[in-house]
C-alpha cells in the first residue's frame, strides 16, 4: 500500500456536514409533484401533514432550498455511528488486476446494519417534535423496521411495524431485534386493517408485499390519535436526508484529491443511491464537472430498465398519493425465488426524473452473478455484504474489469449499503447452487402496467 491514500477515510468531527443537499434546488425540471387519486391534483401541505409530519411534508414539497440544516438532536445521534469510512478497495483492486481505482462507502456500521437509520432518526425526531405518539411504517425484510425501531426508541416513541409476511415468518431474527428496541411487529397482510381484510380476503393465503404492508401501515396512521406514517425509501424527504452519504463522501473526496469518473449504487426506491449521488449530481447540474451514475437494479424487478415513466399508485391498497416514477405497476410483486432485495415496483420520483433525462444510467443484473460478486467481495475485502449492496458491487467489479480490457485508469466509487448477516438464507440457496434466475416476460410487465391507473 505505497499509495497515500489511506485504506479507510474517516473525516473529522469537524468536518462533517452539518446541512443536507436537496438536488432537487438544482434541478431544472423538477420532478413531478404528489397527487391526490381523489382529485388529481398536487398534493398539498395540509393534505400530506394527515399522513406525515408537518416538518417532513414540508421537505417533501421543498424544490427550491438547496441545504437544510441538520438538528443538533440528529447531529448528536449521526456521531453514535458517523462518518461512515470511504475505504479504497485495494484488495479488491489487486484481486481484479485492474488499473481501475476502486473506493466504497461503507453504511454498515450500526446495528441496523444499513443507511437506512440516517433517514429514521431524521423522521422520528421529526414525530417526536411535533409531539406525536408514535409512528407506523412497512418493513420487507426488516432492514427499515430495525433502524426506525432504533431511533424511536432514543426518542421515546412507538412504533408499529407492519413487516411483510414472508419475511416475518423466515427473517425471526430482524423480527426480534425490532421488538427488542420496542416495536410492536405485524405481520403484513393482517386482520388489523380494513385493507389488510380485504387483501386477505381477495388473495387468501398470500404472503404479503410491500406495497401492502405500506396500505396496512398508512391506514394504521390516519386511524390513530397522535400516530403518522413515515416510509423508509422512495420519497423525496428520504433522499434528503440520505444525503448525508454524499456529502461525507464527497468531503472525503475532495480532502484527499480523489475524483471519481463513475458513481454506482444499487437501486431498490432510490434512497442510498440518491443520497449517494446528490452531491456530485448538483455538481454536474451546475456544470461544475461531470460523471457517469449507474443505478443497478435486480433483473427480476427491473423498474428502471423495463418499467414505464407514469403516475402510480405507492402502495398495493392504492390509499397513498400518485407518484410519477418508473414503475412496474403497483400490483408489481418479484418472483418468489428472488432473494437479493430491492423489490420495490417503483422508484424515487427525483431518481425517476434525472433518469429520464438521461443524468442518470441504469443496468439490471441477474442475482446469481450478485452472489457471485458477493461472496468474492467477501473473501477478498472481508466485509460480508447485504444482498441489495452486492447488485452495486457486481457492476463496480464489472466495470473494474472492464478498465482492465482496455487499461484505463478510472476511479469507480460505488456505495456499499450494508451487511449481510442478516440475509444467510439467501447466501445458503447460493451455497447450495440451488439459487436461480427469474427475468420477467414482457408480458407479465405488460399485464401489470395495464392496471396503472388512468388520469
Ligand atoms: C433498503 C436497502 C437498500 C435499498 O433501498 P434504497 O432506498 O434503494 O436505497 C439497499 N441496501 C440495503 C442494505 C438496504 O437495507
Amino acid at each position: 500500500m505505497e499509495n497515500k491514500i489511506p485504506y479507510k477515510i474517516y473525516l473529522e468531527e469537524s468536518e462533517l456536514p452539518k446541512s443536507w443537499y436537496n438536488v432537487r434546488a438544482d434541478m431544472k425540471t423538477k420532478p413531478a409533484p404528489l397527487l391526490n387519486p381523489a382529485t388529481g391534483k398536487p398534493m398539498t401541505l395540509d393534505e400530506l401533514s394527515v399522513v406525515f409530519c408537518k416538518e417532513l411534508a414540508k421537505q417533501e414539497l421543498d424544490n427550491d432550498t438547496a441545504y437544510i440544516a441538520i438538528p443538533e438532536e440528529i447531529l448528536d445521534f449521526y456521531k453514535m455511528y458517523r462518518p461512515a469510512p470511504l475505504v479504497r478497495a485495494y484488495f479488491l483492486e489487486k484481486a481484479l488486476g485492474t488499473p481501475a481505482k476502486i473506493y466504497y462507502k461503507f453504511e454498515g456500521n450500526n446495528t441496523s446494519g444499513s443507511h437506512k437509520l440516517n433517514s429514521a432518526i431524521a423522521q422520528a425526531y421529526y414525530a417526536k417534535k411535533q409531539g406525536l405518539k408514535g409512528v407506523t411504517t412497512e418493513t420487507g425484510a426488516g432492514q427499515w423496521g430495525t433502524a426506525l425501531s432504533m431511533a424511536c426508541a432514543y426518542f421515546d416513541l412507538d412504533c408499529k411495524v407492519y413487516m411483510v409476511k414472508v419475511s416475518y415468518e423466515q427473517k425471526p431474527f430482524r423480527r426480534e431485534v425490532m421488538r427488542t428496541y420496542g416495536a410492536a411487529v405485524t405481520p403484513s397482510p393482517s386482520d388489523t386493517t380494513k385493507v389488510g381484510r380485504e387483501i386477505l380476503e381477495k388473495f387468501p393465503g398470500t404472503t404479503g408485499s410491500l406495497g401492502c404492508a405500506i396500505s396496512e401501515a398508512v391506514e394504521a396512521a390516519v386511524s390513530h390519535e397522535g400516530y403518522r406514517y413515515v416510509l423508509g425509501s422512495v420519497l423525496s424527504q428520504v433522499l434528503l436526508h440520505q444525503s448525508i452519504i454524499g456529502l461525507e463522501t464527497m468531503a472525503a473526496c475532495d480532502k484527499y484529491d480523489i475524483k471519481p469518473d463513475v458513481i454506482i449504487g444499487c437501486a431498490g426506491g432510490g434512497s442510498n443511491l440518491g443520497g449517494l449521488i446528490s452531491p456530485f449530481m448538483g455538481r454536474k447540474l451546475r456544470g461544475e464537472a461531470d460523471y457517469k451514475f449507474i443505478a443497478v437494479e435486480p433483473a427480476s424487478c427491473p423498474s428502471l430498465t423495463r418499467g414505464k415513466y407514469a403516475y402510480d399508485f405507492c402502495d398495493t391498497g392504492m390509499v397513498c398519493p400518485l407518484a410519477k416514477m418508473y414503475t412496474l405497476g403497483s400490483g408489481f410483486i418479484p418472483s418468489p425465488n428472488h432473494a437479493g432485495g430491492l423489490r420495490y415496483h417503483g422508484m424515487s420520483s427525483v431518481l425517476s426524473e434525472l433518469y429520464d433525462e438521461g443524468l442518470i444510467e441504469a443496468r439490471s443484473v441477474e442475482q446469481t452473478s450478485v452472489f457471485e460478486a458477493a461472496q468474492y467481495f467477501a473473501r477478498v475485502e472481508g466485509t460480508l455484504p447485504a444482498p441489495e449492496s452486492s447488485h452495486a458491487i457486481r457492476a463496480a467489479i464489472d466495470e473494474a474489469i472492464k478498465c482492465k480490457e482496455t487499461g484505463e485508469e478510472k476511479t469507480i466509487l460505488f456505495g456499499l449499503t450494508g451487511t449481510g448477516y442478516f440475509d444467510m438464507v439467501a447466501y445458503q440457496k447460493f451455497n447450495d447452487g440451488v439459487m436461480n434466475d427469474y427475468i420477467p416476460t414482457d408480458d407479465e410487465i405488460a399485464k401489470s402496467l395495464a392496471n396503472l391507473p388512468k388520469l
